[in-house]
Protein backbone atom coordinates (compact mmCIF):
# COMPACT_ATOMS: atom_id res chain seq x y z
CA UNK A 1 0.00 0.00 0.00
CA UNK A 2 2.55 2.34 0.99
CA UNK A 3 4.79 1.47 -2.22
CA UNK A 4 1.73 2.55 -4.73
CA UNK A 5 0.85 5.55 -2.71
CA UNK A 6 4.62 6.63 -3.06
CA UNK A 7 4.55 5.69 -6.55
CA UNK A 8 1.49 7.15 -6.95
CA UNK A 9 2.71 10.49 -5.39
CA UNK A 10 5.89 9.92 -7.72
CA UNK A 11 3.74 9.92 -10.87
CA UNK A 12 2.02 12.96 -9.63
CA UNK A 13 5.53 14.73 -9.15
CA UNK A 14 5.99 13.80 -12.21
CA UNK A 15 3.22 14.95 -13.98
CA UNK A 16 3.42 18.19 -12.99
CA UNK A 17 6.83 18.51 -13.67
CA UNK A 18 5.96 17.54 -17.51
CA UNK A 19 2.93 20.17 -17.07
CA UNK A 20 5.68 22.59 -16.10
CA UNK A 21 7.71 21.99 -18.80
CA UNK A 22 5.14 21.95 -21.46
CA UNK A 23 3.31 25.15 -20.35
CA UNK A 24 7.35 26.74 -19.95
CA UNK A 25 7.76 25.74 -23.94
CA UNK A 26 4.62 26.81 -24.94
CA UNK A 27 4.99 30.55 -23.28
CA UNK A 28 7.85 30.12 -24.79
CA UNK A 29 6.79 29.78 -28.29
CA UNK A 30 4.08 32.32 -27.78
CA UNK A 31 6.53 34.80 -26.90
CA UNK A 32 9.07 34.42 -29.69
CA UNK A 33 6.12 34.96 -32.26
CA UNK A 34 4.94 37.70 -30.69
CA UNK A 35 8.54 38.71 -30.78
CA UNK A 36 9.43 38.14 -34.37
CA UNK A 37 6.12 39.52 -35.25
CA UNK A 38 7.22 43.02 -33.02
CA UNK A 39 10.88 42.84 -34.81
CA UNK A 40 8.77 42.20 -38.28
CA UNK A 41 6.62 45.02 -37.72
CA UNK A 42 9.77 47.18 -37.19
CA UNK A 43 11.28 46.19 -40.06
CA UNK A 44 8.26 46.62 -42.00
CA UNK A 45 7.89 50.32 -40.98
CA UNK A 46 11.45 50.95 -41.82
CA UNK A 47 10.84 49.54 -45.00
CA UNK A 48 8.32 51.53 -45.26
CA UNK A 49 9.11 54.88 -44.08
CA UNK A 50 12.47 54.13 -46.24
CA UNK A 51 10.20 53.83 -49.26
CA UNK A 52 8.19 57.09 -48.75
CA UNK A 53 11.56 58.90 -48.56
CA UNK A 54 12.97 57.12 -51.85
CA UNK A 55 9.67 57.79 -53.83
CA UNK A 56 9.61 61.41 -52.19
CA UNK A 57 13.33 61.89 -54.13
CA UNK A 58 12.63 60.38 -56.79
CA UNK A 59 9.36 62.64 -57.62
CA UNK A 60 11.14 65.91 -56.62
CA UNK A 61 14.06 64.85 -58.58
CA UNK A 62 12.49 63.96 -61.89
CA UNK A 63 10.09 67.52 -62.03
CA UNK A 64 9.78 69.56 -64.52
CA UNK A 65 9.29 72.93 -63.19
CA UNK A 66 8.64 76.30 -65.33
CA UNK A 67 8.76 79.84 -64.08
CA UNK A 68 6.79 82.27 -65.88
CA UNK A 69 8.32 86.09 -65.58
CA UNK A 70 6.29 89.18 -66.62
CA UNK A 71 8.32 92.11 -66.08
CA UNK A 72 7.50 95.43 -66.84
CA UNK A 73 4.05 95.83 -65.39
CA UNK A 74 1.60 96.29 -64.06
CA UNK A 75 -0.60 97.55 -67.01
CA UNK A 76 -3.80 97.82 -68.61
CA UNK A 77 -3.84 93.98 -69.66
CA UNK A 78 -2.78 92.42 -66.09
CA UNK A 79 -6.35 91.65 -65.55
CA UNK A 80 -6.48 89.50 -68.51
CA UNK A 81 -3.27 87.65 -67.90
CA UNK A 82 -4.37 87.03 -64.54
CA UNK A 83 -7.68 85.47 -65.72
CA UNK A 84 -5.56 82.93 -67.82
CA UNK A 85 -3.14 82.21 -64.86
CA UNK A 86 -6.06 81.80 -62.68
CA UNK A 87 -8.49 79.51 -65.45
CA UNK A 88 -4.80 77.36 -65.64
CA UNK A 89 -4.40 77.59 -62.40
CA UNK A 90 -0.89 78.73 -62.74
CA UNK A 91 1.22 80.94 -60.85
CA UNK A 92 4.17 83.18 -62.25
CA UNK A 93 6.36 85.89 -60.97
CA UNK A 94 5.94 89.55 -61.68
CA UNK A 95 8.80 92.31 -62.22
CA UNK A 96 7.10 95.57 -61.42
CA UNK A 97 7.83 99.16 -62.66
CA UNK A 98 7.26 101.04 -59.46
CA UNK A 99 6.05 104.51 -60.91
CA UNK A 100 2.80 102.35 -62.60
CA UNK A 101 1.90 101.51 -58.85
CA UNK A 102 -0.39 103.87 -59.41
CA UNK A 103 -4.32 104.53 -59.53
CA UNK A 104 -6.32 101.44 -60.47
CA UNK A 105 -3.60 99.78 -61.01
CA UNK A 106 -2.67 99.65 -56.87
CA UNK A 107 -5.37 96.88 -56.88
CA UNK A 108 -4.63 94.91 -60.12
CA UNK A 109 -1.00 94.64 -58.26
CA UNK A 110 -2.89 93.63 -54.77
CA UNK A 111 -4.44 90.61 -56.90
CA UNK A 112 -1.45 89.79 -58.07
CA UNK A 113 -0.62 88.92 -54.40
CA UNK A 114 -3.72 87.72 -53.42
CA UNK A 115 -3.80 84.96 -56.00
CA UNK A 116 -0.58 83.68 -54.87
CA UNK A 117 2.00 85.17 -57.50
CA UNK A 118 5.21 86.59 -56.61
CA UNK A 119 6.16 90.52 -56.56
CA UNK A 120 9.64 91.24 -57.60
CA UNK A 121 11.46 94.56 -58.28
CA UNK A 122 12.55 95.61 -61.64
CA UNK A 123 13.02 99.43 -61.57
CA UNK A 124 10.85 102.76 -60.60
CA UNK A 125 10.95 104.35 -63.82
CA UNK A 126 12.92 102.18 -66.70
CA UNK A 127 14.34 104.83 -68.17
CA UNK A 128 18.44 103.59 -69.16
CA UNK A 129 19.91 106.80 -68.96
CA UNK A 130 18.50 107.99 -65.42
CA UNK A 131 18.82 104.71 -63.27
CA UNK A 132 21.95 103.53 -65.07
CA UNK A 133 24.26 106.41 -64.20
CA UNK A 134 26.08 104.80 -61.62
CA UNK A 135 25.72 101.94 -58.47
CA UNK A 136 24.40 104.54 -56.62
CA UNK A 137 21.63 105.60 -59.34
CA UNK A 138 20.13 102.55 -59.65
CA UNK A 139 19.99 101.34 -56.21
CA UNK A 140 18.36 104.56 -55.45
CA UNK A 141 15.71 103.61 -58.22
CA UNK A 142 15.26 100.14 -57.02
CA UNK A 143 14.75 101.53 -53.37
CA UNK A 144 11.90 104.22 -54.41
CA UNK A 145 10.57 100.62 -56.04
CA UNK A 146 10.87 98.85 -52.57
CA UNK A 147 9.02 101.76 -50.80
CA UNK A 148 6.54 101.87 -53.31
CA UNK A 149 5.59 98.32 -52.56
CA UNK A 150 6.03 98.26 -49.40
CA UNK A 151 3.51 101.64 -48.71
CA UNK A 152 0.91 100.79 -51.63
CA UNK A 153 0.88 97.58 -51.33
CA UNK A 154 2.22 96.17 -48.11
CA UNK A 155 4.79 93.97 -49.25
CA UNK A 156 8.58 93.54 -49.25
CA UNK A 157 10.07 91.33 -52.29
CA UNK A 158 12.80 89.19 -52.32
CA UNK A 159 13.93 89.04 -55.44
CA UNK A 160 14.83 91.91 -58.54
CA UNK A 161 16.14 91.42 -61.74
CA UNK A 162 18.11 94.39 -63.66
CA UNK A 163 16.09 96.17 -66.84
CA UNK A 164 17.93 94.25 -69.62
CA UNK A 165 19.41 91.19 -67.80
CA UNK A 166 22.50 91.53 -64.94
CA UNK A 167 25.04 91.41 -68.26
CA UNK A 168 23.95 94.67 -69.81
CA UNK A 169 26.85 97.12 -70.98
CA UNK A 170 24.83 100.02 -68.80
CA UNK A 171 25.15 97.94 -65.47
CA UNK A 172 28.22 95.50 -66.48
CA UNK A 173 30.86 98.15 -64.80
CA UNK A 174 29.12 98.11 -61.29
CA UNK A 175 26.90 95.18 -61.31
CA UNK A 176 28.51 93.47 -58.12
CA UNK A 177 28.34 96.00 -56.38
CA UNK A 178 24.47 96.71 -56.71
CA UNK A 179 24.15 92.59 -55.98
CA UNK A 180 26.03 93.58 -52.88
CA UNK A 181 23.94 96.00 -51.69
CA UNK A 182 20.89 94.77 -52.31
CA UNK A 183 22.02 91.20 -50.04
CA UNK A 184 22.33 93.24 -47.76
CA UNK A 185 18.79 93.71 -47.71
CA UNK A 186 17.83 90.25 -48.18
CA UNK A 187 17.09 90.94 -51.52
CA UNK A 188 18.78 88.41 -54.59
CA UNK A 189 18.66 89.13 -58.39
CA UNK A 190 17.41 86.81 -61.09
CA UNK A 191 18.08 86.74 -65.23
CA UNK A 192 16.62 84.43 -67.28
CA UNK A 193 17.56 81.53 -69.78
CA UNK A 194 14.57 81.30 -72.01
CA UNK A 195 13.42 84.46 -73.63
CA UNK A 196 9.73 85.14 -75.73
CA UNK A 197 12.01 88.27 -77.43
CA UNK A 198 8.27 90.26 -76.88
CA UNK A 199 9.66 93.47 -76.60
CA UNK A 200 11.57 93.60 -79.57
CA UNK A 201 9.58 94.95 -82.75
CA UNK A 202 5.93 93.55 -83.32
CA UNK A 203 6.43 90.10 -82.50
CA UNK A 204 3.14 87.63 -83.29
CA UNK A 205 1.96 85.17 -80.96
CA UNK A 206 3.45 82.29 -82.94
CA UNK A 207 6.85 83.95 -83.06
CA UNK A 208 6.94 84.34 -79.19
CA UNK A 209 6.03 80.70 -79.26
CA UNK A 210 8.54 79.67 -81.70
CA UNK A 211 11.51 81.84 -79.30
CA UNK A 212 9.90 79.90 -76.12
CA UNK A 213 10.02 76.50 -77.48
CA UNK A 214 13.40 76.44 -78.88
CA UNK A 215 15.08 76.83 -75.54
CA UNK A 216 12.46 75.97 -72.39
CA UNK A 217 13.48 72.26 -73.68
CA UNK A 218 16.50 72.60 -72.70
CA UNK A 219 15.84 72.60 -69.32
CA UNK A 220 13.88 71.24 -66.62
CA UNK A 221 13.72 74.54 -64.67
CA UNK A 222 13.47 77.26 -67.77
CA UNK A 223 12.58 80.59 -66.28
CA UNK A 224 10.70 82.24 -68.91
CA UNK A 225 10.76 86.00 -69.71
CA UNK A 226 7.74 87.49 -71.49
CA UNK A 227 6.32 91.23 -70.62
CA UNK A 228 3.67 92.46 -68.83
CA UNK A 229 3.15 96.13 -71.14
CA UNK A 230 0.29 97.55 -73.25
CA UNK A 231 2.15 96.96 -75.94
CA UNK A 232 2.13 93.51 -75.65
CA UNK A 233 -1.08 91.92 -76.53
CA UNK A 234 0.92 89.59 -78.70
CA UNK A 235 2.17 87.40 -75.02
CA UNK A 236 -1.40 87.84 -74.02
CA UNK A 237 -2.48 85.83 -77.33
CA UNK A 238 0.78 83.05 -77.10
CA UNK A 239 0.03 82.84 -72.77
CA UNK A 240 -2.72 80.03 -72.78
CA UNK A 241 -1.25 78.17 -75.53
CA UNK A 242 2.49 78.41 -74.05
CA UNK A 243 1.10 77.24 -70.77
CA UNK A 244 -0.89 74.63 -72.24
CA UNK A 245 1.95 72.87 -74.38
CA UNK A 246 4.14 73.00 -71.23
CA UNK A 247 1.76 70.99 -69.27
CA UNK A 248 1.34 68.74 -72.00
CA UNK A 249 5.60 68.15 -72.22
CA UNK A 250 5.03 67.37 -68.16
CA UNK A 251 6.04 70.68 -66.53
CA UNK A 252 4.17 72.18 -63.14
CA UNK A 253 4.81 75.84 -61.99
CA UNK A 254 5.99 77.66 -59.57
CA UNK A 255 7.06 80.90 -58.30
CA UNK A 256 10.75 82.24 -58.82
CA UNK A 257 11.19 82.01 -55.21
CA UNK A 258 10.73 78.43 -54.87
CA UNK A 259 13.60 77.69 -57.34
CA UNK A 260 16.65 75.78 -56.17
CA UNK A 261 18.84 77.89 -58.06
CA UNK A 262 18.80 81.58 -58.56
CA UNK A 263 18.81 82.02 -62.35
CA UNK A 264 21.69 84.31 -63.14
CA UNK A 265 23.75 84.78 -66.67
CA UNK A 266 26.94 83.04 -66.81
CA UNK A 267 26.31 80.88 -63.97
CA UNK A 268 24.33 78.18 -63.86
CA UNK A 269 21.09 78.37 -65.20
ZN1 LIG B 1 11.99 95.83 -68.22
Amino acid sequence: MKGRQKRSRRERANQAVCLLLLVTVFAGMLFSQERRAQISSVINSNENQENVKGKEKDSSEGQKVAYLTFDDGPSVLTKEYLKILKEEDVHATFFLIGQQVDGELVDVVRQEVDEGHEIGLHTYCHVADKIYCSKESYCEDLEKTKLCLETKIGIQPKLFRFPWGSSNAYVRSYKNRVVEEMEKEGIGYVDWNVSGEDSVGCPSADSILRNVRKDYVKYDDPVILLHDSATCQSTLEALRPLIRELKENGYSFRTLSERENPCHFGEYR
